[in-house]
């Protein structure tokens, strides 16, 4: 596996207010796949997404992406990791309101040292003509496409993906998940997807499916029939 995460544990809090949020998650991920992170709010979902992009910390067991260990890395280490390999996408855009769509997108460029071509990605994103708007001129699915052209330019090999459509409306979201998926059919880049919806399952290679911090179902999908093809 690709993406190998062996026996996590993971609580906030101290004492009586102590909380387990996720408790021994043992799973991997194939490299090149569209893994699917599925469960209700407050499942766990973002905390494991978080300790995957080396963003979060664990109280035990290990995160190996690519045959490298993450937890344990120091700061500079964990930077060095994120620049690398990791591309994030949030429901919340967190552009930079003063900078252009292009630029934008080159900050996700800054210290890559495998950058693709802006001017090719501004095209496979739909964003040519909006390039050099500044986000507050553009819409929701718009300014998601600028983030998703930020977190990939670097070309990342792991594209982590907390609720990116969770902001927008329907066709909005279906124009967004193709996206993603031309993304990684393109640049085969692993993505993990975590949704609360269920109907999202449909373009996962992989499902997983958490409640209360533990993984109730990691299932290979034999019937992936695409985001062009979602029922809300
Ligand atoms: P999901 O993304 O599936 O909605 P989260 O991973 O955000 O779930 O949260 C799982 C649980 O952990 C929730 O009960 C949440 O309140 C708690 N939690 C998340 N982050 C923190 C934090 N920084 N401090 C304390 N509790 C947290
Ligand atoms: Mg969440």
């Amino acid at each position: 596996m690709y993406l190998e995460m062996n026996h996590i544990f993971k609580s906030f809090g101290d004492g009586e207010n102590r909380t387990e949020v996720l408790h021994d998650i043992t799973c991997g991920v194939e490299e090149g796949d569209i893994c699917v992170l599925l469960g209700p709010s407050g499942s766990g979902k973002s905390t494991l997404l978080n300790i995957l992009g080396g963003i979060e910390t664990v109280d035990s067991g290990s995160v190996c992406i690519g045959g490298d260990e993450l937890i344990g890395l120091d700061e500079k280490g964990l930077s060095r990791y994120r620049r690398r390999h990791l591309g994030y996408v949030f429901q919340a855009y967190n552009l930079i309101p003063n900078l252009t769509v292009r630029e934008n997108i080159e900050v996700g460029a800054y210290l890559s040292d495998r950058p693709l071509s802006v001017d090719e990605l501004l095209r496979v994103l739909g964003l040519w003509e909006h390039r050099n708007k500044k986000p507050n001129q553009l819409s929701g699915g718009q300014q998601q496409r600028t983030a998703i052209g930020r977190a990939v330019v670097k070309k990342p090999d792991v594209l982590l993906c907390d609720e990116p459509t969770g902001a927008l409306d329907y066709k909005t979201s279906g124009e967004i998940l193709k996206l993603i998926e031309d993304v990684n059919e393109m640049y085969a880049t692993t993505v993990i997807l975590v949704t609360h919806n269920d109907a999202l399952r449909r373009m996962a290679d992989q499902v997983l499916r958490l409640r209360d911090g533990r993984i109730l179902e990691n299932t290979r999908n034999a019937v992936k029939t695409g985001a062009a093809d979602l029922e809300w």
